[in-house]
């Protein structure tokens, strides 16, 4: 393969924290093997489309986006097209894409990255590469070259999920719970941080499980206290926290730590426990309101994000109203909220009682604009009160202005004349919005 750097590579990707993961995954791999990155797809000689099937609806978006890249592909002929992810583990969808899409060279699935290199070599002599594992079981990570001077990144600590939600489809094509032993953790994050790295946010889809499966000898706030120990780490982010599993260990360590941010996504997705129950979360309203209170109790200043789904297979007008009345009894700063979407072979699919479109619509338009409203007053309350700020680089509506985060993961814009990029300043708010803060630097 030719390590000539004139090749570029544009990488599109959808879905979760975890997807991007993978994508930045494939892109280094790309970058160590003779493409350099751009943004730009029609600049690009090789585009990676890293899917996601979580919704249908982002699976729709995906498929159209792999129908226009023919025309790209026509024009430009030695373009290489890669389709990787987490939609083509799904059982039968890659035969019908490749059938669908025969411009694209390589197809590769979610256990593959280690594999990808080759297959990319194959793709640059001009033949056609596929290879999608049903399933893995080893924990082999492809650490991807820490990219120089990024703030940010996000580290695996565990892969898969035994969870089996109704609604979810992620257990089916990311495999089985595995996590990543401390050491080898550890090790990624020091690598990261001598590159640069002042914030990390480690990914599991149950992290409050890590390593139990395993059988390790240390839990995850185990993890967090050693990975707090890393000089020159800033930030230590989690996600996801899944409530059935949600230990008081965990919220002290939170407490006590220097670098762990107060910050706790927590995924109700209904607030009713009949629905709770068909989703088979394997908590009630009640069990969860209470970890909420003891999170509160324990950190007063904790952040609060949740995820919510409207309209599961059987959700009543009472049932949705129990969701409304739980988003006005936690004081969550954000809220991811969603329309249940029908997933084949899921269990949710297979529930008689689906809610109509419009329903759903309705149900998601009303929980928004009450979320919208708590996270403004949320916001509003921040307003004339000073926080430590981790400079991210120049706001991208105004380069005037810099932007950053608090440790509790808001937005913050403010001006500033110099480079402080990479940096923790201390910023007072002015003024707020439902998504981002305004404020001014303060003196130290
Ligand atoms: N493991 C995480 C947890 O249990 O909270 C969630 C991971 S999932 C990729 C992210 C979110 O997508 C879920 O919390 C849920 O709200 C939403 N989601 C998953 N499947 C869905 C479906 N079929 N329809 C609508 N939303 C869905
Ligand atoms: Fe999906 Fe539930 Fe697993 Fe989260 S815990 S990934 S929602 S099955």
């Amino acid at each position: 393969m030719s390590n000539k750097i004139n090749k570029k590579v544009c990488t599109i990707s959808y879905g979760c924290q975890m997807s991007e993961r993978d994508a930045e995954t494939l892109t280094a791999i790309s970058e160590k093997n003779g493409y350099a990155r751009t943004e730009n797809p029609e600049q690009a000689d090789l585009i990676i489309i890293n899917t996601c099937c979580v919704r249908e609806s982002a699976e729709n978006k995906i498929i159209g986006k792999i129908g226009q890249l023919k025309k790209l592909k026509e024009k430009k002929t030695q373009l290489k097209i890669a389709v990787a992810g987490c939609m083509i583990q799904q059982p039968g969808l890659l035969e019908k894409l490749q059938k669908k899409a025969p411009h694209v060279d390589i197809w590769t699935g979610t256990f593959d990255h280690h594999q990808f290199k080759d297959l990319l070599r194959t793709a640059d002599q001009g033949g056609k590469a596929s290879l999608v594992s049903e399933a893995a079981c080893e924990t082999t990570e492809v650490v991807p070259l820490a990219e120089k001077g990024k703030l940010q990144t996000n580290v695996n600590i565990m892969y898969g999920c035994d969870n089996y939600c109704a609604y979810c489809i992620v257990p089916y094509v990311r495999g089985r719970e595995r996590s990543r032993p401390m050491d080898v953790i550890l090790d990624e994050i020091r690598t990261l941080v001598e590159n640069g790295c002042r914030d990390v946010t480690l990914l599991g889809q149950n992290v409050n499980s890590y390593g139990k499966k395993d059988g390790f000898a240390y839990d995850f706030s185990d993890l967090l206290t050693e990975i707090d120990k890393i000089k020159g780490l800033y930030r230590i982010r989690f996600m996801t926290s899944h409530p059935k599993d949600f230990s008081d260990k965990l919220i002290e360590t939170v407490a006590r730590g220097e670098h762990i941010c107060e910050h706790f996504h927590l995924p109700f997705q209904a607030g009713s426990n009949q629905v709770l129950t068909t989703m088979n979360r394997g908590y009630t309203r009640e069990y969860y309101l209470e970890r909420i209170a003891r999170i509160l109790e324990i950190v007063p200043e904790a952040r609060l994000t949740t995820d919510i789904i409207v309209g599961f297979p059987g959700e009543t007008e009472e049932d949705f109203e129990l969701t409304l009345d739980l988003v006005n009894t936690v004081p969550f700063n954000q809220a991811f909220t969603f329309m249940f979407s029908k997933r084949s072979g899921t269990a949710g699919a297979l529930l008689q009682d689906q809610v109509p479109l419009d329903i759903k619509k309705n149900r998601l338009q009303r929980l928004m604009a009450l979320q919208n409203s708590q996270s403004l007053s949320w916001r509003q309350k921040m307003i004339g009160n000073r926080y430590e700020i981790l400079v991210e680089g120049p706001s991208k509506s105004d380069p005037k202005y810099l932007t950053g985060r608090t440790r509790g993961n808001e937005i913050v814009v403010f001006e500033s004349r110099e480079d402080l990029v990479g940096s923790l300043v201390s910023v007072t708010i002015r003024s707020a919005n439902s998504w981002t803060l305004f404020g001014e630097l303060s003196e130290p």
